[in-house]
């Protein structure tokens, strides 16, 4: 098994690069749509039976047209180039991903049966993929690397981009010793631009396969952002209250100015300049939890909940603020980076069981307390529903089939 990290750096191309970077993509938007309209029309094609005529006058295409695959598109790349020469402005390789994320998008959507993919307007698109690099891309930083700092550094780092040559980039962390870079994406954000760098290295982690050592189940939530089955209760940053203030006063600055004047620009490049902000204050705060809970045990478990579907429900805004998908997959990550086990659990009336004696407990959203009118069992609601989780953890995920008396006692000691 190969181990592959991602590492954002902020980079600083010169003007003439960023308006390079710009105009690709711009390129690769028109492509984009261009390949999605090949494929929208081929869909309407076959909308309507072949004997029939088609009363919203769809587009006609030949029965044997055949399926604008990602070969098909990609093999199209060589010729589309000789009609519209600005496509050979972008590395083809770039090019060839930027499909290749259309038809991501595509089976997406026929797998789950949502999502189709959308139309990009003017400056939606943000990113631009470098899948593959012969020699090392970063330069500048290996010289020191055998010195006895962490940081040795104070050299420039460039980063090399075919096409595009030289970018300054802040190693603020440096690529550690066995890595490689497989692939570049160079992001257009509010704040600037940055590089995320995958890394790979043949280092094996051993594969955690079984549960091991501490058991700790985790309840997230929106009173509590987190609750342990050890009774730890973490608040929760209230979802970055003040920020929120500042993103709605800019918004509403926002909804006052003319659309189309230049004022409106600034105010919109302002809001999504909060918005980022306010998504890198997030991720950081979950990348330390994640790291706080692997300090706290050695097999953690979650639920298997749709974090989607319930920001669907009432309480959908805080949801999505809360961000516990997102959270759920970085410590999904940081488990597998610190050799801890990760496991879901069915989280089918978590907060309705008692931990203890297994009786269902009924309770409504305001009931913040457990307290168990069989067995007497009183604790957080929060924790209590982290401590069912855990018990489903050792039923569902351990291989020696800890039976039942066994996950009482657990659960028992703490209490
Ligand atoms: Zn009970």
């Amino acid at each position: 098994m190969t181990l592959t990290l991602n590492y954002t750096y902020r980079i600083y191309p010169d003007n003439k690069q960023e308006a390079m970077l710009s105009e690709w993509l711009e390129i690769c938007r028109r492509s984009y749509n261009y390949a999605l309209r090949e494929l929208k029309d081929w869909i309407s094609s076959r909308k309507c039976l072949v004997d029939r005529c088609s009363l919203e006058s769809e587009y006609i295409m030949a029965a044997s047209y055949p399926f604008p695959s990602y070969h098909q598109q990609q093999n199209q790349l060589p010729k589309a180039k000789k009609v519209y020469p600005e496509l050979a402005k972008v590395p083809s390789q770039v090019l060839q991903t930027n499909v290749r994320r259309l038809h991501d998008a595509w089976d997406f959507f026929r797998n789950r049966g949502f999502g189709f993919p959308r139309f990009k307007k003017y400056g939606q698109m943000k990113s631009l993929l470098f899948p593959q690099f012969r020699d090392n891309p970063l330069t500048g930083w290996q010289i020191e690397q055998g010195s006895a700092s962490r940081f040795p550094r104070q050299a420039q780092v460039l980063l090399q981009l075919p096409k595009l040559g030289k970018v300054e980039v802040n190693l603020h962390r440096p690529i550690p010793n066995g890595f490689v870079i497989k692939q570049v994406r160079v992001i257009k954000k509010a704040k600037g631009w940055f590089a995320v760098v995958s890394i790979q290295s043949d280092i094996t982690l051993p594969e955690i396969e079984t549960p091991f050592g501490h058991f700790l189940g985790l309840d997230v939530g929106l009173s509590s952002y987190l609750a342990t089955s050890d009774n730890y209760v973490e608040k929760g940053r209230l979802f970055f209250k003040s920020e929120y203030r500042k993103l709605k006063l800019l918004q509403r600055r926002l909804s006052r100015k003319n659309k189309r004047s230049k004022n409106y620009e600034k105010a919109r490049k302002k809001v999504e300049k909060q918005h980022n902000h306010i998504a890198f204050k997030r991720k950081d705060y979950q990348f330390k939890l994640a790291h706080k809970v692997c300090d706290m045990g050695d097999s953690i478990f979650m639920e298997d909940i749709d974090f989607r579907i319930m920001a669907k429900g009432f309480l959908g805004k805080h949801t999505l603020d809360a961000g516990f998908g997102q959270f759920r997959d970085i410590l999904k990550y940081v488990c597998k980076v610190r050799g801890k086990y990760f496991g879901l659990v069915d989280h089918r009336g978590t907060s309705q069981t008692c931990p203890n004696c297994r009786a269902e407990v009924r309770k409504t959203l305001s009931d913040r307390v457990h307290d168990c009118h069989e067995c007497g069992y009183q604790c957080d609601r929060d924790v209590a529903s982290a401590q069912e989780i855990c018990n489903r953890g050792i039923e569902t995920h351990s291989r020696q089939g800890l039976c039942r008396t066994e996950t009482v006692c657990q659960v028992e000691v703490r209490g």
